[in-house]
């Protein structure tokens, strides 16, 4: 696991939601300079603006490939998830490089999957409905991510033909019964099994959310009620060394 230039990646586990075990990981980018970390919410942006955005993303892509095939040999079922930025776009090769990576990693299809910030823009919609469709036929899967906030729009859902929606923590921390959000997170559910797409609720905090969360049965379960973002050492002391 090295370093590229300050950069390193953690990784959060998720949980299944019929029996709480392990199902995969999503890379998480860090940066490190002096000693100080900078959280990504500061650092992907300005790489974006820069746009750095494109060789930091196969680097984590690369490293994280590599980390869950060493892991898969104790933990064989694991899945993996790693973000995309939109601005990765901006490479017109980026379809098949990203097939090309996942290729030379041996890993098995479907192993992988990339997660989208959901957007607005009908344009974004279209460029990744068209890199969904390609990198479905190669065995890669695509999540939106943060779903529920921006205009979210169930019928995009149809256009991207994503597998998975990843529900934002601002609607799943601090759940509560008959709420808006409790409301809202329900009809999502329903409305993406119905369309045999997954759903994983973000930023479960507490044994509370998970109780609450429970009856409206998500696939996968990721936040601090679990586990935070975890480094490579304090993931394998976790979940490997201990198997
Ligand atoms: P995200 O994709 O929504 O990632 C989940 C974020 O929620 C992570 O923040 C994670 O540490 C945090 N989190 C997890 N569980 C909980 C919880 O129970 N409560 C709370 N309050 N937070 C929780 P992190 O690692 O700071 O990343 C922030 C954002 O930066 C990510 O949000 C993602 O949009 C972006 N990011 C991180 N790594 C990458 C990357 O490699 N590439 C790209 N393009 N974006 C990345
Ligand atoms: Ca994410």
């Amino acid at each position: 696991n090295h370093d590229y230039e300050g950069f390193y990646v953690c990784y959060q586990p998720q949980f299944r939601g019929a029996d709480y075990t392990l199902d995969g990981v999503e890379a998480l980018m860090r940066f490190r300079a002096d000693g100080v970390e900078y959280p990504p919410a500061l650092f992907i942006p300005i790489m974006e603006q820069m746009g750095l955005i494109h060789d930091a993303g196969l680097w984590i892509l690369k490293q994280a490939l590599a980390q869950v095939t060493i892991w898969r040999e104790k933990l064989p079922e694991l899945y993996l998830n790693v973000n995309f930025s939109l601005g990765q776009f901006a490479n017109p090769d980026i379809i098949e490089t990203v097939i090309k990576i996942y290729k030379e990693s041996g890993l098995p299809p479907h192993v992988l999957t990339l997660e989208f910030t959901e957007t607005v823009e009908m344009e974004d919609v279209d460029k990744i409905a068209i890199a969904t469709k390609t990198w479905k036929a190669a065995g890669i899967d695509v999540a939106l991510d943060d779903f529920g906030t921006g205009y979210s729009n169930l019928a995009m859902l149809k256009e991207i033909a994503c597998s998975e929606i990843k529900i934002e923590r601002t609607f799943v921390s601090n759940i509560k019964d008959g709420t808006y959000s409790y409301l809202l997170t329900s009809s999502i559910v329903n409305f993406a099994h119905q369309n045999d797409i997954a759903v994983c609720c973000e930023g479960v905090e507490t044994e509370k959310d998970v109780l609450t969360l429970s009856p409206l049965k998500p696939d996968l379960y990721q936040g601090y009620a679990f586990d935070k973002p975890l480094k490579v050492e304090e993931f394998e002391e976790a979940y490997i060394d201990s198997t």
